[in-house]
């Protein structure tokens, strides 16, 4: 059996795959590939190994052939997957939940500290005025005592708040779901309504998955029920954010910050977002740890071994 794996990955995956007798053959080319190239490239595959990026729809499944089996996302998120498309071929989806999900949570603290505390601003100033220490240079935000609003309280939410808790913030959250569990073990609070928690939180981080209903939950109307002192983060997916209403919103000082590791049409920023100062960005690497990386790739050739061996794979995202 063949397995097309789209772009290199760390550790074991590719090994785990070999040792399986499968006749595995991995892009040579250390980038995204081109649709054309990657729908010649998946053709005759029984299982894929792919990324986030590319998209898994009837025309994938088609260019890939009958006997696919399974397309393993090197990745939680899986809103490049049209499921029915997936379905109707057949076609077993799977995702790489909870190995990521430490990885995610930290960065998105690390993000959380970076605008509240200004320090690519600072950076920037100790490398070209290292002598301008002043009672009111790059005054920040203490997180202590501050109100963490986690949207969407998934893995990655429930990690994130519970770190916002061991910080000393308050901490509130929105989800389709209440979970009285989570809110007593770690003295979170739950609010009706995302208006709600937008309206009261200091900094709100946003990690929900991209659907219909998501996609631009964060708009300029929503931006506008925020405090002007409050910070947006948002490590989940791009289109969540209205992104060029969130530019506006940061020109006129509607809120105080935003830092985001997505985009919402990922590589290019929204026009005039990376001239603005009170913005930080990172270019869609939350999961990128060492650790997380190489747990990611064994996890998606675990999926793609079971599912070619006839079992059923660990983390399938078929529609129920
Ligand atoms: P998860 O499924 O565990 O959590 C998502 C939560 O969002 C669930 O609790 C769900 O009930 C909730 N939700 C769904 N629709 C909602 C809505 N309309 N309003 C409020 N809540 C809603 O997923 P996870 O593992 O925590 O990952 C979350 C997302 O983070 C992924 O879908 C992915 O898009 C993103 N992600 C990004 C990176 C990155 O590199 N930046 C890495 C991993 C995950």
């Amino acid at each position: 059996m063949r397995v097309i794996v789209t772009r290199k990955i760390p550790g074991n995956g590719i090994k785990l795959l070999e040792d399986a007798g499968f006749e595995v053959i991995v892009s040579s080319h250390d980038r995204a590939l081109e649709r054309t190239e990657l729908l010649n490239f998946i053709k005759g595959a029984d299982g894929v190994l792919g990324q986030l990026y590319e998209k898994v729809d009837e025309q994938y499944l088609e260019a890939a052939g009958p006997q696919l089996k399974i397309v393993a996302n090197f990745a939680v998120g899986t809103d490049n997957f049209d499921l029915p498309a997936l379905s109707s071929h057949n076609v077993i989806g799977t995702n790489t939940p909870d190995v990521l999900t430490e990885a995610v949570a930290e960065h998105t603290f690390s993000l959380i500290m970076t605008i509240t505390r200004r320090i690519v601003e600072a950076d920037k100033l100790a490398r070209t005025q290292p002598s301008s220490f002043g009672p009111e240079v790059l005054l920040g935000m203490e997180l202590k005592g501050k109100t963490l609003g986690v949207l969407g309280l998934g893995r990655i939410g429930s990690r994130v708040a519970e770190i916002g808790k061991a910080m000393g913030m308050d901490v509130v959250y929105y989800d389709i779901k209440q979970n009285p569990e989570f809110e007593q073990k770690v003295g979170a609070q739950f609010k009706a309504t995302p208006d709600e928690l937008l309206s009261t939180s200091d900094v709100v981080s946003v990690h929900v998955p991209l659907l219909d209903s998501t996609k631009h939950l964060i708009n300029s109307e929503r931006l506008k029920l925020m405090k002007p002192t409050a910070y947006l983060v948002n490590t989940s997916r791009g289109p969540v954010v209205a992104e060029a209403e969130l530019v506006e919103a940061l020109k006129n000082k509607v809120i105080a910050g935003a830092a985001l590791d997505v985009g919402e049409t990922e590589p290019k920023w929204a026009e005039g977002l990376v001239d603005l100062s009170n913005v930080v960005l990172t270019p869609h690497i939350a999961s990128a740890t060492l650790e997380a990386r190489c747990a990611m790739g064994e996890l998606a050739a675990k999926n793609i071994i079971e599912v070619l061996s006839g079992r059923s794979p660990l983390t399938s995202v078929q529609a129920k």
